[in-house]
């Protein structure tokens, strides 16, 4: 169950929970030859518009979800489509240990009822512009949380959707193998540079009018990805290993209890180390031992 709301031709259909993992927003553009869904939900029992075709942002179970009630051609970025195909790859792109595997798949297949494989998912990259009639959609290339993570400007609307670049107080997240902070930022500095009227989040954040209000919070967004990079600083002036700061935590309070936790926080420290190490910030002891330089 979904409430749509308008934004020129572009309909936002906002779940009853209001966009909060396991549900998003998804976005449909009807343009006068061609009807567009982006990130078909949980929240769909059913391909409510006809689509013409389908774009999925990046390779993650909540913006596929609704897949399966879909017969149109689907598209993702050429380095997501395979994890869009195929409910084995998205696994494996996670990263996790054989005995959290197991759980997550099992907490997958429950929760979101993703088959095993999607046809018809083709591959397509940054720049690809989607014929729609009197409205295009323009594939914009924000990797970072997931490598082939896309964005799409639609125009001449200026709806400017960002996917998982959510402007959550969570912040971002980057704890998949393909995953990688630089890229991350640079997405946020390449979002940050587009003029739309409207910036649309798959999660709670919903849309947000106006470039200032998108730019203000995407510069708090970007604080707190530095923020947990400062506290791993502060936590490096003891020598510790890498498990010492996955029981730390940068990104899930101590009291969050899931089978993915673990991957994604060892993921999160390893990304952050990496450019630690390079700028010359921390330094690599004997034994796997990282400390404040
Ligand atoms: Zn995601």
């Amino acid at each position: 169950m979904f409430t749509p709301t308008e934004f020129g031709k572009v309909s936002v259909l906002v779940p009853e929970n209001g966009g909060t993992v396991p549900f998003g927003n998804t976005v449909v553009v009807h343009g006068s030859e061609r009807t567009l869904v982006i990130d078909p939900s949980l929240s769909l029992d059913r391909d409510p518009v006809g689509a013409d075709l389908v774009f999925i942002s990046h390779g993650h179970e909540d913006h596929v979800a609704g897949l399966r009630h879909f017969q149109a051609p689907t598209y993702a970025h050429n380095l997501d489509a395979p994890s869009v195909a195929s409910l084995d790859t998205m696994l494996t792109n996670y990263g996790l240990r054989p005995e959290e595997r197991a759980e997550v798949e099992h907490s997958i297949a429950a929760q979101y009822g993703i088959p095993p494989t999607h046809d018809d998912v083709s591959g397509i990259a940054d720049g690809h512009v989607f014929d729609l009639g009197d409205r295009t959609a323009t594939v914009i290339h924000l990797p970072g949380h997931t490598p082939g993570h896309c964005g799409l400007l639609i125009e001449p609307d200026g709806f400017f959707y960002v996917a998982d670049i959510d402007l959550t107080s969570f912040g971002p997240m980057y704890g998949d193998l393909g995953s990688s902070v630089d890229d991350f930022l640079a997405s946020i500095d390449r979002a940050a540079g587009i003029d739309a009227r409207w910036y649309g989040t798959f999660h709670q954040k919903g849309v947000v009018e106006g470039s200032d209000e998108f730019r203000r919070r995407l510069t708090a967004y970007r604080d707190k990805l530095l923020s947990r990079e400062e506290r791993l600083v502060q936590f490096l002036g003891e020598p510790r290993q890498l498990e010492d700061i996955v029981a730390h935590r940068l990104v899930y309070r101590p009291h969050v209890n899931a089978p993915y936790v673990d991957a994604v926080e060892r993921r999160t420290a390893q990304l952050h180390l990496q450019r630690l190490v390079a700028a010359g910030a921390v330094v690599t002891l004997e034994g796997n031992v990282f400390r404040r330089a």
